[in-house]
């Protein structure tokens, strides 16, 4: 199930006879409390459950739950919904946040993104932020990027440059 929760994100405000870009971050509390929300809409109080929350980069955010089954081989992260909107909306994803309820001790978990969505991200390229947990923060989160979460990604071992293959190149 995936939501829209915001349809803005890139405003430009005057100064002067300039009008500068006022661009959000990629990943603030606010794409988190996106994924909570999503949380809290989708699994009930008491039970354990998870979402994700994807910035675009426009700044629109999408929003999905994970495909639970019997057969635990055809289950899908809580990103991997919004992950194939944002790509058949032809969008570049810029941030990433996934969100878990523990209800046995009662707290949420800031859940990195597993190997398998780094995979996926990876399509964005290395400055795709993450939000990994950090007991030491207020907010119990800290931003990534997947060049931090992932420093020897494979791909890069097949581009002439050794940097990070581009978008097209996941599609060839
Ligand atoms: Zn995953």
């Amino acid at each position: 199930m995936i939501f829209t929760t915001s349809m803005t994100g890139r405003h430009a405000r005057m100064r002067g006879m300039d009008v500068e870009p006022d661009l959000e971050p990629a990943l603030d509390q606010r794409l988190v409390d996106a994924a909570l929300a999503q949380l809290n809409r989708r699994w009930p109080a008491d039970e354990p459950g998870g979402a994700a929350a994807l910035r675009l980069d426009d700044g629109e955010i999408l929003t999905s739950v994970g495909l639970d089954n019997l057969n635990g081989g055809v289950s899908l992260c809580h990103e991997t919904g919004a992950i194939c909107r944002a790509y058949t909306l032809n969008r570049r994803v810029t941030a990433s946040v996934c969100v878990y309820r523990d209800p046995e001790r009662d707290r949420i978990l800031i859940l990195p993104p597993c190997g398998i969505c780094q995979e996926r991200l990876a399509m964005w390229g290395p400055e795709v932020q993450v939000a990994v947990p950090d007991n030491g923060s207020a907010t119990g989160w800290a931003a990534r990027t997947l060049r931090d979460v992932n420093p020897y990604y494979w791909g890069a071992q097949f581009t002439d440059d050794g940097m990070w293959p581009s978008q097209e190149s996941h599609s060839e």
